[in-house]
């Protein structure tokens, strides 16, 4: 019999109103999960958010994942984008965001990894705090960096969409990394632009926080974003920690 897993998650998407084709993609796995906003005309933004979640789905139940690990595939998503775009004209310069959490074994432990290039966001929620800890490479998070605007301002900014590194570039950017250690009870949100751009944190907060499964949160998450003017493509991937994150991971590894 299968025991409880400790990590439950739940993913929720949607279109919004002004996007007629939704280019985000998110993994939902065992204890790895991702979420893409992609970018490019012809639907090719769909198929670089595609692959770079089929490319890092690659290392879902491998045994003892290390943070490099995580670095290695999205170079490797990387590769796959521009081989993808090289073979059909029409996808030439698609890119994507990706975000992603992974349980991860540093000093013999488990651990949570957090990886990110781009503006899709990963949240932590511990103790009824949000955090937000990946850091967007965005224009716009660049001017808030330096005091020019503020985080409502970026919300509405001409130039909110442009991100500063992405995957689907020739010259790869670092990917930024974070290793956590596991905390009771926490909650991580994983999500696109267009959560961000809609709602403030205070009240993804709220709604991140509430006694309720992790779908009822997905679903109300992205129901708000699109209520409050669903100018993007909505995608959330909401995870409960409810244990040992440990036990999943051997879970997964057991023959
Ligand atoms: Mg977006």
């Amino acid at each position: 019999m299968r025991s409880t897993p400790a990590v439950v998650a739940a993913t929720a998407t949607d279109v919004g109103r002004v996007r007629q084709l939704n280019e985000d993609a998110a993994l939902a796995d065992g204890t790895l999960f991702v979420v893409a906003d992609g970018m490019g005309g012809h639907q090719a933004g769909e198929v670089a958010s595609r692959i770079a979640v089929e490319t890092l789905a690659q290392l879902v139940g491998r045994p003892g994942l290390r943070p490099r690990d995580l670095i290695d595939q999205v170079e490797e998503a990387n590769r796959t984008i521009l081989a993808s775009a090289a073979e059909h004209p029409e996808r030439a310069g698609m890119a994507t965001t990706l975000s992603g959490l992974a349980a991860v074994t540093v000093g013999g432990g488990e651990h949570w990894a957090v990886f990110n290039i781009g503006d899709s966001r990963v949240y932590r929620l511990v103790d009824g705090r949000l955090t937000q800890v990946s850091v967007d490479h965005s224009e716009v998070a660049d001017l808030v960096r330096i005091g020019a605007i503020t985080e409502d301002e970026a919300k509405r900014h001409p130039a909110r969409n442009i991100v500063t590194r992405c995957l689907g570039r020739e010259a790869l950017e670092p990917v930024d990394t974070w290793v956590l250690p596991p905390h009771p009870g926490e909650r991580f949100l994983l999500c696109s632009d267009g959560l961000t751009n809609e709602l403030r944190d205070a009240e993804i907060a709220e709604v991140l926080a509430l006694d309720e499964e992790p779908q009822v949160v997905a679903d109300t998450l992205v129901a708000r974003a699109v209520d409050a003017g669903g100018h993007d493509n909505v995608t959330v991937v909401v995870i409960f920690v409810r244990g040992d994150v440990a036990a999943d991971v051997e879970g997964k590894t057991a023959p």
